[in-house]
């Protein structure tokens, strides 16, 4: 068995894959799996798309990279697109979800010393994913993250999610500088809060001088059917940060900023060696232009609505389904147990699907999944379903 020398950070399946085409991977037997997790919400335009892989071919073939003490002309397009799509205006490059993250934090930070602030601290929620990095997962709502790598940073008060009352007993510290919140939490469960919660989030921010810092890393990019799941609140953010989606698959996070915060880091503030170089870049460019050219928020709104319409009628009176619930291709499907053996039962059946927060089944499929991949996706993962709270429970494998 290869694979000893690797850090144990994952317990992995036992299958490899060794190509993939739209919604569609094939093992390195041969295998082909529907692949409704898409990396865990990065491949939004699938799989192998020629214009990516002729993009990403084209840039690799004339430059790779340069460094960010000079200018890069496809770092300059993508933060003029992104900023456009957004409503920000400014925007900071790195590799990943959590440096992006960092780089909220650090703003916030800055501002709040700027201010005058000695201690500033940051709202995080209770069940939040931010990341792996010490900052990152001390700004995260789950021990199982944490435990083993305590001291936590400071500076992180913590509330639940989807509670406004709660945040509001914070206005009289004076410490407070932002909120950091995941419009919907992706490894909480797929938690989608109340319609108005961002827009009161927003007016408690306005009270009392906080920035509204929004970790889109999961939700971005069109996978909640716009291309930030705050669009579609009236509510618009101070700072957002990106990942998964943003390159499809070329590592890439994106710090974006407006008002005070679009200005704060100043030279020598903050860095990446990578970050924006000219093949993530051409990469999220042609990712962005694939998203747009083929309509494909529209089709993430419409292919979500049909999935969750799809499982809800499938999974109707079905004991021990709790709830179908989600925003585009974001969906969740909540049991009354936990689940998570139903990945390896996906994966016996040619369906790649995800478990989190231990019974909810989480599906995140390409956003150019079509009608007959989206049925095909409704009949694979209703029967896992049906069959899996069939058996007695406790002897479900
Ligand atoms: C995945 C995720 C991250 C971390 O991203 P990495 O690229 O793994 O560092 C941060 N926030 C949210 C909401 C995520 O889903």
């Amino acid at each position: 068995m290869m694979g000893q020398h690797l850090m144990s950070t994952y317990s992995r399946l036992p299958v490899a894959f060794e190509r993939g085409q739209g919604v569609w991977l094939w093992d390195t037997q041969g295998k082909r799996y529907l692949d409704a997790l898409c990396g865990i919400a990065v491949s939004g335009i699938g799989h192998a798309h020629p214009r990516l892989v002729q993009a990403i071919a084209d840039q690799a073939a004339r430059l790779v990279h340069a460094s960010n003490l000079y200018r890069i002309p496809e770092q300059e397009r993508l933060a003029a697109l992104l900023c456009e799509l957004s409503g920000m205006e400014t925007a900071f490059f790195c590799n990943s979800g959590c440096e992006a993250n960092e780089a909220a934090i650090k703003l916030a930070r800055m501002i709040g010393h700027q201010r005058g602030i000695e201690q500033p601290t940051i709202v995080v929620m209770e069940k939040a994913f931010h990341g792996r990095t010490i900052a990152t997962l001390s700004a995260t709502g789950s021990r199982k993250v944490q435990a083993g790598f305590e001291p936590l940073l400071s500076g992180f008060a913590r509330v639940p999610y989807d509670d406004v009352d709660a945040l509001g007993l914070l206005g009289g510290n004076r410490n407070v500088v932002a909120v950091l919140v995941e419009p919907i939490q992706g490894e909480g469960g797929v938690q989608v809060p109340n319609g108005d919660y961002l827009a009161h989030l927003r007016s408690v921010c306005d009270r009392f001088g906080w920035l509204l810092m929004l970790d889109e890393v999961q939700t971005g990019m069109g996978r909640t059917g716009n291309w930030f799941a705050f669009q579609g609140t009236g509510v618009q953010p101070d700072v957002i940060t990106l990942a998964k989606g943003l390159a499809n698959g070329v590592p890439m996070g994106a710090c974006l900023a407006r008002g005070s915060a679009a200005s704060a880091f100043k030279p020598g503030s903050h860095g990446s060696t990578f970050g924006g170089n000219p093949l993530a870049c051409a990469a999220a460019l042609a990712t962005l232009a694939v998203i747009r050219d083929e309509g494909l928020l529209e089709n993430a709104a419409i292919m979500g609505e049909t999935v969750r319409t799809g499982l809800r009628s499938r999974l109707a009176g079905k004991a021990g389904v709790r709830e179908v619930r989600g925003q585009g291709l974001m969906i969740g499907i909540e049991l009354d147990r936990p689940c998570g053996d139903l990945v390896r039962h996906g994966l016996e059946h040619g369906v790649l699907i995800n478990v989190t927060a231990e019974n909810v089944v989480r599906l995140l499929p390409p956003l150019l999944i079509r009608p007959a991949e989206a049925q095909l996706l409704i009949e694979g993962v209703a029967g896992l379903i049906e069959r899996f709270v069939a058996e007695p429970l406790g002897v479900a494998d």
